[in-house]
């Protein structure tokens, strides 16, 4: 059950885009409140091989309460939330200037995004986010989050990294994710308190009953233990990504997992792609719709994008970022997608050349109405409707 699996056909190696979560407990060491310096540059050697691959990567790095609460005279006890907001400010102004100094040793550029609950949850402020990062990578930088501990309250808050890091795994379409953690993975029990605990190396669906394993797992130290490790799978598989729970403590721990080293993957039924069109061909019911003309329906069904030169109408009241039908010349919905722009905003650009936009607008948003990776051809049913036979 835990034999060393061929390395070639590990989610690590084949993804496109890559989120690593490092959880507090590797970077910082408890007793002297310091960063684990050699540990931080082994990871980041494993990480820059990453990068050379051509893989797009992204870290979301704990450690900022951890790393300030001593500096404050907070060492021992239980944090108050005010204690650890004021610890995290102090912490992450070292933490980023370690990242700094050691990825641009490699020649990496490292930009530092501190989310809260909010920028995931809000339609806005998730696309906005979302075009951040995006940037970023485009850019060739490389982002490392965290949790923007000093404003989130208890209520808005996540708390630990494992949600957030799944959080930006599905609003980045990363196709990995890998919780680096004090435990190797999940088993059936807890492995310091019973014998027959197995750690289970695959799991293709999070059932109740892999929950359940959750709570008897062993925990790990940091604030977010196993459950809430399997709250952060189901967002990633859910959104199409592999996700990797793996002990990081070791050296090279990215590298390893690579090499086949045990741990937990779990995984999706689809690419994160497929994943997001499910998602929006779900959608109950749509904000708005969109009329096209015939040229803009023969482009989509083409599987181009739907430009504003294409619309001849918006109808009902619709943000960015709303999922809206998308109405064929004879009336009927062809498809459905999130837009780009607002009902009002679309109204003003239609019939037009995405090179208007920025005139006409006074911003510069993007060329697509519906870009084609959030659009979905509508399925219509070939066969004719069947007669309904009485129940019996
Ligand atoms: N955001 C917290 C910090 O940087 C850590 C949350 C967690 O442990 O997951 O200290």
């Amino acid at each position: 059950m835990t034999a060393r699996r061929p390395s070639s056909d590990s989610p690590l190696l084949t993804a496109r885009r890559v989120v690593v979560k490092v959880g507090s407990a590797l970077l910082v060491d408890q007793e002297a409140g310091r960063l684990n310096r050699s540990w931080l540059e082994s990871l980041i050697e494993d990480l820059v091989r990453l990068r050379k691959r051509g893989q797009q990567l992204i870290l979301v790095s704990s450690g900022a309460i951890a790393l300030g609460r001593r500096q404050l005279g907070l060492a021992r006890g239980v944090l108050r939330l005010e204690e650890s907001q004021a610890a995290a400010a102090v912490g992450q102004i070292r933490l980023a200037h370690a990242y700094k100094e050691l990825l641009e040793e490699k020649g990496i550029t490292v930009a530092q995004v501190l989310l809260t609950l909010e920028d995931s949850e809000r339609r806005r402020r998730f696309l906005n986010a979302r075009a951040t990062l995006e940037a970023l990578l485009a850019l060739g930088a490389l982002p490392v989050i965290n949790e923007n501990d000093t404003v989130a309250t208890a209520e808005i808050r996540y708390g630990d990294n494992d949600r957030l890091a799944a959080r930006v795994a599905q609003m980045t379409s990363a196709d990995c994710l890998v919780l680096l953690s004090d435990v190797e993975g999940l088993f059936t029990a807890d492995p310091h308190m019973d014998a027959g605990a197995e750690l289970i190396d695959r799991v293709m669906r999070v059932t109740p009953e892999i929950e359940a394993m959750a709570g008897r797992s062993a925990s790990s130290v940091g604030s977010g233990g196993m459950a809430t490790k399997i709250l952060a799978a189901k967002i990633a598989v859910a959104a199409g990504c592999h996700m990797c729970i793996a002990a990081g403590h070791h050296r090279h721990p990215v590298r390893r997992i690579e090499e086949g080293a045990r741990c937990t993957w779990f995984v999706p039924g689809a690419t994160p792609i497929a994943a997001r069109k499910q998602w929006i061909a779900g959608t109950l019911r749509p904000a708005g719709a969109i009329a096209i003309d015939a040229g803009a329906l023969r482009a989509l069904q083409e599987g181009k994008s739907l430009l504003p030169a294409g619309v001849v109408r918006a109808l009902g009241r619709f943000d960015r970022g709303d999922t809206v039908s998308v109405i064929g010349p004879d009336g009927a919905e062809i498809a459905r997608g999130i837009t780009a722009y607002s009902d009002t905003d679309a109204a003003r650009i239609m019939g037009r050349r995405s090179s208007e936009i920025e005139g006409i607008l006074g911003y510069r948003g993007r060329d697509e109405m519906i870009h084609r990776d959030d659009l979905v051809i509508l399925q219509t049913d070939p066969k004719p409707p069947q007669p309904i036979e009485a129940a019996s």
